[in-house]
């Protein structure tokens, strides 16, 4: 049989998987491991997308997405985001995925260095390993609530640097990032000629304040910037498969030449449905925010009752709950706890060494199974201490 390509062989095994398959194989297990949404999407969008499906006009949509789509996408960086945004700026692609992995595409030559943070999302080094590329962690420290230092990081950009991944609101932490921190790293890059990819997926996943969107820190033309931004959070959109990356034009332009090597196009159907979401009535994803926040009021409230402590989450999904005292690593401390609760979490290990000590807690759940989930967390901890 012929060998499979080393870039097949670079890709990491995800430590999120092993904690899904196991808490799939556990009857009656209370799922807090999970970062898709519990809400459906709201029917005004399913509808668009079935009454396009209705008048059958199933064509191929263009390479760089709905014509349409990429106007309203534009649209809705320059009034949610804040920075100015035209459709030739934007690539409608499956999910803030396919625009994180099109932008290192563009970004990478083989053998190129990407920064990645730690703890961050599983995806990076994995897409990073596909692209060709080496990922190098870039340290977040829980003793600066997980976010990014300049300082930790620009010591790391070295001769094979090319790009350096930022995440904010952060997967797994909830980290906001500062903007002061951001615009340095910004012109750190820009003098090194390094790419800054923003993965922009929880931007409007925010619950105290505001988060720095990237793209506000640069002017878009000519500056090393490239946004991915996703409808699957904000809108409970998971499944249909749609983002956005948003490049200077002439990158744009050849990063449609790679989608239509790729993949073609995201789905004419999702692409519907995203336009329906993107300029529609926005109560019910501003509903299912609230409902995010709430969760997380309560989370924490529980967790403070417990004397646990854990890092408050300013936006996306997650609590990452430090679990130091129950003197378990990670991945013991979360194994255990489903084998001797039926509790399913997250290992910090799982998005990198800084991650080690803590469990990620989901808020993508009912409130019910997150109020039990904890108060049995607590008392496992309870027992250890
Ligand atoms: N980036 C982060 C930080 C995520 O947490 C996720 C999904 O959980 C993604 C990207 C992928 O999002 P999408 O569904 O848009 O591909």
């Amino acid at each position: 049989m012929p060998n499979m390509s080393s870039r097949t062989k670079a890709i990491p095994l995800s430590g999120i998987r092993e904690m899904m398959d196991l808490a799939l194989a556990t009857p009656g297990v209370l799922r807090l491991e999970i970062g898709d949404p519990d809400f459906r999407t709201p029917d005004a969008i399913t509808a668009a997308a079935c009454a396009w499906a209705a008048e059958n006009r199933m064509s191929y949509p263009p390479n760089s997405g709905l014509p349409e789509l990429r106007a309203a996408a534009a649209r809705k960086v320059s009034r949610v985001n804040g920075f100015a945004c035209e459709a030739a700026n934007v690539n409608v692609t499956i999910g803030a995925t396919g625009a994180l992995y099109l932008a290192l595409l563009a970004a990478i030559e083989p053998g190129d260095e990407v920064l990645v943070p730690d703890p961050g999302w599983a995806g990076y080094p994995a897409m990073v390993a596909l692209a060709g590329g080496v990922f190098k962690a870039y340290p977040l420290r829980a003793e600066n609530g997980f976010r990014l230092d300049f300082d930790d990081v620009a010591p790391l950009v070295g001769p094979r640097t090319r790009a350096i991944i930022v995440n904010s609101p952060s997967n797994p932490t909830g980290a906001v990032n500062d903007a002061a921190e951001l615009r340095k790293l910004i012109a750190h890059a820009d003098r090194h000629g390094v790419w800054v990819i923003a993965d922009e997926c929880y931007d409007e996943v925010v619950f105290d304040g505001t988060s720095a969107c990237v793209g506000t820190l640069a002017p878009l033309e000519g500056s090393p910037v490239l946004s991915a931004f996703s409808l699957s959070k904000t809108y409970a959109m998971t499944g249909w498969r749609v983002g956005y990356l948003v490049a200077p034009k002439d990158i744009s332009a050849q990063v449609t030449r790679m989608q239509a090597a790729s993949v073609a196009s995201a789905a004419v159907i999702a692409q519907r449905a995203a336009l329906a979401a993107l300029e529609g009535p926005q109560d019910a994803s501003a509903a299912m925010i609230v409902a995010y926040r709430r969760r997380r009021d309560v989370a924490t409230a529980l967790l403070d009752a417990a004397a646990i402590p854990y890092i408050r989450p300013q936006g996306a999904m997650y609590v990452f709950v430090d679990i130091r005292a129950a003197g378990l690593s990670s991945r013991d401390f979360a194994l255990t706890l489903l084998r001797e609760k039926a509790v399913c979490t997250t290992p910090g290990d799982a998005f990198g060494t800084n991650g080690e000590g803590f469990v990620r807690v989901s808020l993508a759940c009912a409130d019910a199974d997150l109020a039990e989930g904890l108060s049995r967390l607590g008392q496992f901890v309870a027992a250890r201490r």
